[in-house]
């Protein structure tokens, strides 16, 4: 019996959601996937709902940036030094691993990536901990994340793709707050790729080298991060939190959360809860932020929060939302020599950042997953992806009942009704069952299908994906019965 997780890969690959990429070479480099018309239909959708939710809900300005960027940024953002993970290579098969999974695996509690490489050899020590051939292994090792390679005919300027899409934002707050004449709090926001060079890239998108993030990073006035102005929209609104030390998921109300102390400020408090509610919206409930402890954090974060999601292979983070302080623009405008400082009324000040960095790829994963369902009606099996409408590939499905007596034309006729503001998918081949069964896969929420008594009095059938019932409507009221 193949897991949840073997399930939804399986179906993603059979119905071209995502792939491996090149995958007719047996020499395919592992950690990169494609999108098929499925995927980058979910993928957009999915995007466009945080766009709403989350960028214009807020009035964030959008930027979309490159993603090589010179070598001298991440030197001053401590990416060359600090994005290092703790590596260790097996004297028997060479095989390389890194240290903190081998140690997790070994006592099946949570290891932090930031020990010292000493910590790491006590720890391998203390556990007997072995390759998993069986093999000893030799001293733990940093290994740095970043793809490093030049440009130019010389070779002589290093550049770097960006580990994270958010060092642009950083780059860029100075001229982006100048010509949009912002004022602090300002959201910016990015959807962008970005690049690591992960040690052992693993259950598909969850751990890629190449993945898309959508990003926002807030900066404020730390003064006024208590001033919140929109936090009255949410302070009744629960944040579902799991604290340092607690087994327990607390509902936490967002005001409650700020004078417990339990978030750093109203700020954080109001950006967690627009998060959640993005989530909720998608149509996901199990998940949880996790309170990361000091020793676990991001180098440059005062407070972090994973927003995890439930899967059947564990807890995934899917955002790390962090509060950066002044760490970054502190860095570029020493590494630049220019002034980052910007008016916040009649002050001055160096902003401060509050970060919602979302891995796209891992989120779509934990959708499916959710979604996806077996289920026997009137004995027979079928697989449905429940997936909320607004995600679904397709809106609607079109099916003529057979494929002559003119039902195919009548179709097409149905299909130019409908529009384009829906997006349609047509179907006449295979029995009426298979045609439903398929959409039931891809999550497409109404199959429609014309029949002969639709050429007599123009109604057709029309199917809900999840109840599988079937009405029939007139096509004059079609269009509206979408709308509802
Ligand atoms: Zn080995």
């Amino acid at each position: 019996m193949a897991n949840k997780y073997e399930k939804v890969t399986e179906l993603a690959l059979r119905k071209g959601f995502y792939f491996s990429s090149a995958e007719i070479y047996p020499s395919a480099t592992a950690g990169f996937y494609e999108y098929g018309p499925l995927g980058t239909a979910l993928k957009r959708k999915f995007v466009k709902i945080w766009r709403q939710m989350i960028v214009k809900k807020d009035d964030m300005l959008e930027l979309d940036g490159s993603t090589v960027l010179p070598g001298t940024v991440f030197e001053h953002s401590g990416h060359f030094k600090n994005f290092v993970d703790p590596v260790v290579e097996c004297k028997k098969c060479k095989k390389i691993h890194r240290a903190d999974k081998l140690i997790e695996e070994a006592t099946k509690k949570h290891t932090p990536e930031a020990l010292s490489l000493k910590e790491f050899d006590k720890l391998l020590k203390k556990y007997k901990v072995k390759c998993p051939c069986g093999g000893k292994l030799g001293k733990v090792n940093k290994f740095n994340m970043m793809f490093s390679f030049t440009v130019g005919p010389r070779k002589s300027e290093k550049v770097a793709l960006r580990p994270e899409t958010c060092q642009n934002i950083f780059l860029d707050f100075a001229r982006i707050f100048k010509v949009s004449r912002a004022k602090l709090p300002i959201g910016i926001a990015q959807v962008g790729r970005a690049y690591r060079n992960e040690i052992s890239p693993r259950q598909s998108l969850i751990r890629t080298r190449e993945f898309s993030q959508a990003e926002v990073e807030v900066f404020f006035n730390p003064k006024k991060a208590n001033k919140c102005p929109k936090f009255d929209e949410i302070k009744n609104y629960k944040l579902k939190l799991l604290r340092l030390g607690k087994k327990k998921v607390q509902k936490i109300k967002a005001v409650d959360a700020v004078k417990k102390k339990i978030v750093t400020s109203k700020l954080s408090a109001y950006y967690l809860a627009l998060l959640q509610k993005f989530y909720e919206e998608v149509g996901l409930t199990d998940f949880r932020f996790r309170e990361v402890s000091k020793d676990e954090r991001a180098f440059y974060a005062k407070e972090t929060w994973d927003f995890e999601i439930k899967t059947s292979v564990g807890w995934i983070e899917c955002v790390a939302c962090n509060y950066r302080t002044d760490h970054d623009l502190i860095s570029h405008a020493k590494g630049s020599k220019q002034k980052l400082e910007v008016m916040d009324e009649n002050e001055k000040v160096l902003p401060h950042v509050f970060e919602l960095s979302m891995g796209i790829d891992r989120s779509l994963y934990c959708l499916l997953e959710h979604a996806f369902a077996e289920e026997t009606v009137r004995g027979q099996k079928r697989v449905v992806l429940k997936l909320n409408q607004k995600l679904s590939p397709y809106f609607i499905a079109v099916f003529p009942l057979i494929k002559k007596d003119k039902l195919p034309a009548k179709a097409k006729k149905v299909i130019q009704l409908l529009g384009t503001c829906w997006d349609i998918f047509y179907d006449e081949s295979g029995s009426i069952g298979k045609r439903y069964r398929r959409m039931d896969e891809i999550g497409t929420p109404f199959c429609i299908t014309v029949d002969h008594q639709t050429l007599e009095d123009n109604t057709v059938t029309v199917r809900d994906r999840d109840t599988m019932k079937q009405k029939r409507i007139k096509l004059d009221k079609l269009c509206n019965f979408f709308l509802k």
